[in-house]
């Protein structure tokens, strides 16, 4: 097993230090799309899909001008997951399955591009974004994103214990160990994924955090995305419990479980070079 972190979508916000913790207040921000490709005997697994070629190819339509006025996008193809599993020697077909964090559009934006994958997620998020109840649901849940019908795979309850938290296995007909650790609040469904490697676990927090300095023993949020985060709740108790959980783990399990976020790309740098934070 093989195990590729992608960035597959750069955003560049205005807000300077205020969104990366660093720099000045008029220089843009740096936000990547972590995302996985794992090489499985069963054929490729991707976690996440950041944005997908339709989303760089008419991102206004796809993704609202709110969302590309306020993420400024760089909407390059060659970010796209499909672009760089391509480089790699493979074919979009050859992607199997997809697991989501939660169906966000930063997140989901890819889905359309592996049409024969089937898409792994939490049932509450899959509900979430089938129903829109809401404004917010409707503006970050895009339905074009997931109009190939794909083939869904959902699941709930308790499942098993993982250091604690309670995690549901995730193609459990493979030989990889694929497991959703629901982390609520930012969404209503939204999951974290753990994978097993040959030098211990990683854990894909998707948007459960921002910034690694959240995880940190003294943590803290640059004020930026602790305005966007809290803007972007569903359910922020839910949000903030699971975050400090994820804090405590990382705190006591560090050396066991590489834990990133989705947005952070000091993480992504670090998970690259193989000397994760
Ligand atoms: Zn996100």
């Amino acid at each position: 097993m093989k195990v590729h972190h992608l960035n597959a979508a750069t955003m560049c916000p205005f807000g300077g230090r205020l969104i990366a913790g660093r720099g000045g207040l008029l220089q843009r921000a740096h936000m990547v799309c972590h995302v996985l490709l794992i090489e499985t005997a069963d054929g490729l697994v991707l976690v996440d899909t950041g944005l997908g070629t339709a989303d760089v190819a008419h991102p206004v339509k796809r993704l609202g001008a709110g969302f590309v006025a306020m993420t400024q996008p760089r909407l390059d193809p060659d970010e796209t997951a499909l672009f760089q599993i391509q480089k790699l020697g493979f074919s979009a077909d050859d992607v199997r399955h997809v697991v989501l964090t939660h169906m966000d559009l930063d997140h989901a934006g890819g889905l359309g591009d592996f049409p024969k994958a089937t898409v792994h997620l939490h049932a509450r998020e899959h509900e979430a974004a089938m129903s829109r109840r809401d404004l917010m649901a409707k503006t970050r849940y895009i339905p074009a994103q997931w109009a190939h019908a794909p083939s869904w795979k959902l699941y709930d309850g308790e499942g098993e214990d993982w250091f604690g938290f309670s995690a549901v296995r995730a193609l459990s007909d493979t030989e990889t160990d694929i497991l959703l650790v629901p982390l609520h609040g930012h969404t209503r469904g939204h999951c974290g994924v753990a994978v097993r490697t040959g030098a211990g676990w990683l854990l894909h927090a998707g948007d459960a955090y921002f910034h690694h300095a959240s995880m940190g023993a003294g943590p803290w949020t640059p004020a930026g995305l602790r305005v966007f985060q809290a803007l972007t709740d569903t359910i922020g108790k839910d949000r903030k419990r699971n975050q400090e959980r994820l804090r405590l783990l990382k705190q006591a399990r560090g050396r066991e479980i590489t834990l990133f976020c989705a947005h952070d790309p000091g993480e992504l740098d670090a998970c690259c070079a193989g000397h994760p934070l």
